[in-house]
């Protein structure tokens, strides 16, 4: 058990109206931060205003990007508990990703109190609207005031969160996809299955290519052949391909999204075949000539399920399912939310209450 110390704001921020909402760009009263140094642990944990924080420039995360990050969302239950969505699938994922880029592990319990405590303090942020939330951005940074390469000695790990608004507010429109053959998001060995901020520097250039081009998001294919699916964007993606549903495996350069592993887990519940494999951007676009490519859509915590409505793949433009949401999307994405909410009963165990 944290002790943790809080200090409470005196100048409450004007909330935003819930039709304002913008993702990522308001944030709530508060903050938590607690610090590590060899000697002591994690310690110093406390809830404050949410304020800038001090650090050298030589802080090792400026420098060499040691740090991590984690995405979750807070719900405003339909009986107006506060509920999380299998918050202990984001703090395992964070000590996997501590594990691979050399920060020390965190208490999965400390953690856990952590994101209550703040929840709970700032629970008037949560928007009420259906499909609104609080979304909850635990991160660690190295700051160690030093320019050499190792791991750092000491880290500031922190928790921010933002009210966002519907991630749809007209229905669910299918995006455009561009498969990306030039540039790669992660290979074998790298650090693509953990969440950390260096592999979304590496893929802005990617996303900023297909933004010229018309397309929402990029389609990224492995690094070594450039052939086998990975994800698209910042989600997993799975595909309907005559009744079987396909997400490529994690093979260690894809990361492993709380999101998919529910889709995964709801669809076997329902007793649909799913498979994870690798599968080729060929075997896609022969299943669409084939006329068996019923689906395809992302999973993430953002938008919980984004269908595909178009492919781009070196100029040969698919189309999917008349670029409409398809019949087992829209199952999926009502089930989800409606677990996160509480308006559908949770026979799962994935709500947490705060
Ligand atoms: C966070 C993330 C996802 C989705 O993970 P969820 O836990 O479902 O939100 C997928 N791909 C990448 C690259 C991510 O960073």
């Amino acid at each position: 058990m944290l002790n943790i110390q809080i200090e409470k704001t005196n100048q409450p921020k004007q909330k935003p109206e819930p039709e304002e909402l913008v993702f990522g760009a308001v944030f709530t009263d508060h903050m938590f931060v607690m610090d590590y140094e060899i000697s002591q642990g994690w310690h110093n944990p406390k809830i404050v205003p949410y304020q800038p924080i001090t650090l050298e420039p030589s802080a090792m995360v400026f420098h060499y990007g040691q740090e991590m990050f984690e995405g979750m969302k807070a719900y405003k239950g339909v009986d107006g508990r506060v509920l999380l969505f299998r918050p202990e699938k984001n703090i395992e994922r964070t000590n996997k990703t501590n594990d691979r880029i050399c920060i020390p592990q965190i208490d999965e319990d400390d953690m856990l109190q952590a994101i209550k405590a703040l929840v709970d303090i700032d629970k008037d942020w949560i928007p009420n609207a259906g499909g609104t939330a609080l979304y909850i951005r635990p991160f660690i940074i190295a700051t160690d005031p030093y320019l050499g390469v190792r791991p750092s000695n000491t880290y500031k790990f922190m928790v921010i969160a933002c009210p966002v608004g519907a991630y749809y507010k007209e229905g669910i429109n299918p995006v455009k996809i561009w498969v990306e053959t030039e540039y790669v998001r992660a290979v074998p060995g790298g650090v693509g299955e953990a969440k950390t901020g260096g592999n979304y520097a590496a893929s802005i250039k990617a996303q900023m290519k297909a933004k010229e081009r018309g397309y929402t998001q990029v389609l990224w294919l492995d690094g070594v052949e450039r052939k086998y699916v990975e994800e698209v964007g910042t989600m997993n993606v799975f595909f309907k391909i005559n009744g079987e549903i396909i997400t490529p495996e994690l093979t260690g350069s894809i990361l492993a999204g709380v999101t998919r592993n529910s889709v995964i887990e709801l669809l076997n519940a329902w007793g649909e075949r799913v498979v994870e494999r690798r599968i080729t951007i060929d075997e896609i676009y022969e299943a669409h000539k084939a006329g068996i490519l019923e689906e395809v859509f992302g999973t993430g915590t953002a938008a919980v399920i984004s269908p595909v409505g178009e492919l781009n793949y070196r100029g040969d433009m698919i189309t999917i399912n008349n670029n409409e949401i398809g019949a087992l999307s829209q199952k999926i994405y009502d089930t989800i939310t409606g677990l996160q909410t509480g308006a559908i009963k949770d026979e799962f165990g994935w709500t947490v209450e705060v």
